[in-house]
């Protein structure tokens, strides 16, 4: 029987999936066939109860990032944090062990920050010694909600995050720095942009933006999009609205009002496909969408990200000198301009190439085969 690798994570955002996911690809494009690999969304497989709440993670950025904000500073406490975990528990240790002790997996692969304590529980509660790796996800600072010195290794994607991992308790000697885990499909991917233009029917040699605000399609994408089309700008536009059906309706009900080819697409697939075919992003700072706009040699404007946890990102953008950030609609546009520009250009892409590392999923891979 082949050994199980299982990833547990939750669907809160785009980004816990998409790491999971890169991992699996990873492990599967380094030795083909040779684990069976399962993901499971712990809350909503183990916990109606607390899915709730995890399924309240999209409108609460959407509408009220400041709350979030605010929650997410709040719960940076150990003391609360034990309080939550204690509450939690028992909504969830007794499926959750159960669910160990059926799978049987060989390792464990953490993607989730809520869920690190609760896992470390339940492995113990199933009298089974099964080693539990967590991939921390927030690349630069991060929550103490990620760490749990129990667990046999922590892979982190910076030395920023290693820094703050052993700062929350986490034994140094347990840490690796391998990187933001992104999809093979990312690095694979080597078409000529106009080409790749070409074949979707898009303007083969006009500069083309790229526009996204996560899996959730959060920030102002439609203010930004009618400050491009009022400068009349020679561009044409990708907006993926993810899962925010509302923009993606109004966007596709108003297409011919803009002053630019405009394409929307809901959630989809095919990111790493828009993103060769784009010559600049624009989104909000969620870290699985930067590192993949850096393996794709994408210079990045961020116009929006999440109080607390999306902070160290914008820091990163900007001391890396990889992109440039702008709340304000109308220096979104100023700033566009000035990224066509040869010079602009070629130096944030020298930086791009410096601080890029495309094939973190497949050093984590190899990471997770030490304990198979
Ligand atoms: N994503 C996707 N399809 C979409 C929108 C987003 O596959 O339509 C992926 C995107 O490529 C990235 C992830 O969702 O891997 C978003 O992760 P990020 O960390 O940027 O933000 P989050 O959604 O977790 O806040």
């Amino acid at each position: 029987m082949k050994k199980k690798i299982l990833y547990l994570f939750s669907d809160t955002g785009g980004g816990h999936r998409s790491a999971a996911t890169a991992i699996i690809n990873a492990v599967e494009h380094l030795k083909k066939g040779k684990y069976s690999q399962k993901m499971v969304d712990v809350f909503a497989e183990c916990s109606g109860f607390l899915n709730v709440f995890a399924k309240l993670y999209g409108p609460v950025i959407k509408y009220s990032p400041q709350m979030w904000g605010r929650l997410y500073y709040w719960l940076d406490d150990e003391k609360k944090l034990e309080a939550l975990e204690k509450m939690s528990g028992p909504f969830i240790l007794e499926e959750l062990t159960k669910l160990i002790k059926e799978e049987k997996p060989a390792v464990i692969i953490s993607v989730h920050p809520m869920i690190n304590h609760l896992t470390v529980k339940a492995i113990k509660q199933s009298g089974l010694k099964i080693p539990f790796v967590v991939v921390i996800t927030d690349p630069v600072t991060l929550h103490r909600a990620w760490i749990k010195p129990e667990v046999d290794r922590a892979i982190v994607a910076t030395p920023e995050a290693r820094t703050a991992a052993i700062k929350y308790g986490m034994p140094e000697e347990k840490i690796k720095v391998c990187g933001m885990p992104i999809d093979p499909k990312f690095f694979l991917k080597d078409e000529e942009k106009e080409a790749a233009r070409k074949k979707d029917r898009l303007k083969p040699k006009l500069f083309t933006i790229l526009l996204m605000g996560g899996g959730e399609g959060g920030g102002k994408m439609y203010d930004l999009i009618e400050a491009l089309s009022r400068e009349k700008l020679k561009v044409q536009l990708i907006v993926i609205a993810g899962r925010n059906k509302k923009l993606e309706t109004n966007l596709k009900s108003k297409i011919k009002k803009f002053n630019f080819p405009l394409r929307v697409y809901g959630f989809t697939d095919q990111v790493h496909e828009l993103m060769a075919e784009s010559d600049l992003i624009i989104t909000k700072a969620g870290p699985g969408t930067i590192a993949e706009a850096l393996a794709m040699g994408l210079p990045i404007i961020i116009t929006s990200w999440l109080p607390g946890q999306e902070e160290g990102n914008v820091e990163f953008v900007v001391r890396e000198n990889i992109g440039r950030v702008s709340k304000d609609p109308q220096r979104v546009v100023e700033i566009v301009k000035e990224l066509q520009q040869p010079l602009e250009f070629a130096e944030i892409m020298k930086n791009i190439k410096r601080v890029s590392r495309p094939q973190a999923a497949v050093e984590i891979a190899r990471e997770i085969f030490n304990y198979l």
